[in-house]
Parts: C-alpha cells; structure tokens; sequence
C-alpha cells in the first residue's frame, strides 16, 4: 500500500480503505500482495527490457497481460456532465482495484509513451526506471536530488583520496 501510494496510484484516503479491507480480510490480502508484487515485477522486467533494447521476458509480457485484462472487466464507462469517463464497477474489490490500477498505468504507459526515452537510473544503488524528457535526452540518473548528488559526491570522494593518496 505504501508503494502504491508513493507511486500515486492511490491516495491516503484509499490507502486508508484498503488497509481496513485487508485487516478484515487477511487471508485475501496476502494472496493479493503476492499478485501485486509478481504484477511489480513483471512490469519492471518490461520497461528495463525495454529499456536495455531488449525483448521481454515472455512470462513478464503474459502476466502484465492477465491482470490487464482482469482489470478491464470491472471497467465501466460513467456519463460525466462534460463528457465520459472510464471508472469502477462498484462492486470491484479494493485489492483487485489496486492491481487493476497497477496493470492499466503500466500498459497506458507502454503504448503511449516514448520508449526510447526509457532508461534505467545509472546508480548502481537504485535500480529505478524513468522516462527521459529533457529536451537532451542526457539524463542519467532518475532523480539529480538524490542519485545524482550521490554520484557526484562519490567522484568527489574518489578524486580527493586518490589525490591525497598520490
Ligand atoms: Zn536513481
């Protein structure tokens, strides 16, 4: 649920209400959380296939497929007073919901946005994925506050020891 929240797939308001869920149902929730952590996984394989130029791992691609289309069945279409929108079938399961969230942002991403812009944070302590969008096309880390600033500060390190060692 944390990591959910931070990646603002859901909110404090529905972090709240899937936590109750989960501590009224605890057997489902842990069924839940496996599927949401294989669902993680298979995503991540995606997109650093993605962006190492390489083919994804077809298991990956196959279960990115099944809740994506798990998720599309408690999809519905909700007449809004400016136009439509997709929303939840209101007897969806909030554990459900969130895989279903999960599985619809990484597709809505993999065919909409620019691919080649996807790279993989260069610190070898972060792992991250991110899209690219300077302008450059030069970032190299997925976050200068924090990766960035630990490389430099490294480098620093680096040149200062071998300078005093010298
Ligand atoms: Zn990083």
């Amino acid at each position: 649920m944390e990591w959910a929240r931070q990646a603002r797939l859901i909110d404090g308001r529905e972090a709240r209400a899937l936590e109750r869920n989960a501590r009224r149902r605890p057997w489902q929730a842990t069924a839940a959380l496996r599927r949401v952590r294989a669902l993680r996984e298979a995503i991540y394989d995606v997109f650093t296939s993605r962006a190492g130029r390489r083919r994804p791992d077809a298991a990956a691609v196959d279960l990115l497929q099944r809740e994506f289309r798990r998720a599309l069945r408690h999809l519905g279409l909700a007449v809004r007073a400016r136009g439509f929108a997709l929303t939840w079938v209101t007897s969806t399961d909030p554990l459900t919901r969130l895989l279903g969230l999960l599985a619809r942002a990484a597709v809505d991403s993999l065919i909409s946005d620019d691919l080649t812009r996807l790279k993989v944070c260069r610190s070898p302590r972060c792992g991250w994925v991110f899209l690219d969008t300077t302008r450059s096309a030069t970032r190299r880390w997925c976050d200068m506050k924090v990766c960035g600033n630990r490389a430099k500060a490294q480098r620093y390190y680096i040149r200062r020891s071998s300078r005093t060692a010298g």
